[in-house]
């Protein structure tokens, strides 16, 4: 078969290796001048490593990607260190990533909210009875069962932070996903994942696949017993095409879809992302804290702040210190329309938070990384509508990260979905 599949992110990449390694003719059309996708990254010329425009780890639970990554024979390179989450209570920063150490958070005193917040999460670790927990949301189910100390101290900032004005519409199956799948351990590939995406595209063109890019793809139509491809005013036919954007931009590409398919696409909610990346004369937190969760309530401008270089040595960053400050939001909102100086000047005052001696003058450098499409919104019941990977156009397969659910979004989902699709496309049960 020829087979078209549009996007190199590494659901994308993921998919065509199977594609090819059944024996079809792969081309692959990406918009961007770059493989990667949403975890693509970028290299100042005095960095030996790249920095990933959206931040990036992976968790030891990661079984589809560390498997590919196995199967590509490159899990030397696979880097797992310990670095260390902290959560914010009373103006300080408390370490939050063992058992010990959550036993040991002030937050939540040290009573019986301490022990219901201990039983939540055991009991959400051993559950595997996701569709139970889909029908009602995480707002209701942990007031319940965590209490409301515990839900308005621990989990509902983690949900306004992710989904804004949504918190209170996402389904518990989200919540469950999350704690189930997160190790304390967070991996990443040598020279980051940039360098993990361009030699796995290497390798797909070495296995003599075509990777067009700067290539974007305008239209997908149904011609006769073929599909044609439209990028750059010009068609090409194709057997099979998966497509691996965003239901938006799926739904656009493909207006002939039927009706119901189409609104299915278009009525699946998410939220953007702006992230900022910034290099710094100093290093941030002196005590060498890595992820900061931050509560909206507390007045911070952002949901997280990210030290890069307390996960990743400096040295490959010729001595740089990189922090990323970000959050996740209605694509209306004012930060996707600032400019970057604006947007420093919204975030700087807190950066003093982390570190009293801060000062505006350790910024070397700041890029400013905006997507519209960075986390889905499941609301309740959300599995009867997450849209089929194969479309009703014959031919015409569909794979985001709006389908990975109940799991939550991420680069180990991609490359799961991507070979669910391949094993589709080839005739093979999913
Ligand atoms: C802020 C943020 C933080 C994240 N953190 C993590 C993390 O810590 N760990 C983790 O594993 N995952 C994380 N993720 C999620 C992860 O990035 C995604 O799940 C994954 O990259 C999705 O891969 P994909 O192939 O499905 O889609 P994408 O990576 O989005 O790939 C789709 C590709 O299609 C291309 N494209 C779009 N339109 C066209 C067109 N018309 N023609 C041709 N090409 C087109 C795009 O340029 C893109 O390259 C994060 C995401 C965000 C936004």
């Amino acid at each position: 078969m020829r087979i078209a599949i549009i996007g190199a992110g590494f659901g994308g990449m993921a998919a065509a290796y199977d594609l090819k390694n059944a024996g079809h003719e792969v081309t692959i059309y990406e918009s961007a001048n770059y493989v990667g996708g949403l975890a693509a990254g970028f290299k100042e010329p005095h960095w030996d490593w790249s920095v990933e425009k959206f931040y990036h780890h992976w968790f030891q639970s990661d079984r589809e990607m560390l498997g590919l990554i196995e199967e590509l024979g490159w899990e030397e390179k696979v880097l797992f260190p310990r670095p260390l989450t902290v959560m914010y209570h009373k103006g300080k920063f408390y370490p939050f990533d063992s058992i010990l150490r959550a036993l040991l958070f002030p937050g939540l005193g040290f009573g019986l909210d301490k022990v219901r917040f201990g039983f939540v999460g055991l009991f959400l670790r051993l559950t595997n009875n996701w569709k139970a927990l889909e029908k009602v949301t995480a707002d209701v189910w942990m007031r319940k069962w965590a209490g409301r100390n515990v839900y308005e101290k621990m989990w509902k900032p983690l949900l306004v932070g992710k989904f804004g004005p949504f918190y209170r519409d996402v389904n518990m199956a989200w919540m469950w996903a999350r704690i189930k799948a997160r190790t304390t351990r967070l991996g990443t590939f040598e020279g980051g994942f940039q360098n993990f995406a361009s030699r796995f595209g290497d390798k797909l063109r070495e296995m003599d696949i075509d990777i067009r890019l700067g290539a974007r793809v305008e239209s997908i139509k149904r011609e006769g017993a073929q599909l044609s491809v439209r990028s750059d005013g010009k068609s090409a036919s194709f057997d099979k095409v998966l497509v691996t954007t965003s239901p938006s931009l799926m739904a656009k590409l493909t207006p002939d879809l039927p009706q119901n398919y189409l609104k299915g696409l278009l009525e699946l909610k998410s939220m953007g992302a702006v992230v900022m990346v910034l290099s710094l004369r100093h290093q941030l937190s002196n005590e060498g804290y890595y992820w900061f969760n931050l509560p909206k309530e507390a007045g911070f401008p952002m949901l997280a702040l990210v030290e890069h270089t307390n996960f990743v040595p400096k040295e490959h960053f010729g001595g740089d210190h990189i922090v990323y400050a970000g959050d996740y939001l209605e694509v209306g909102h004012e930060y996707f329309s600032m400019s970057d100086e604006e947007l420093l000047k919204r975030f700087i005052p807190a950066f003093q938070k982390f570190n009293p001696a801060f000062k505006p003058d350790w910024v070397k450098k700041i890029w400013v990384n905006k997507t519209n499409y960075a986390q889905p919104v499941p609301l309740v019941n959300h599995s009867k509508n997450i849209p089929a990977i194969e479309t009703p156009i014959k031919g015409l397969y569909f794979a985001s990260m709006s389908q990975v659910y109940p799991w939550d979004r991420g680069t180990n989902f991609a490359v799961e979905i991507g070979r669910r699709a391949a094993r589709m496309m080839l005739g093979q049960s999913s």
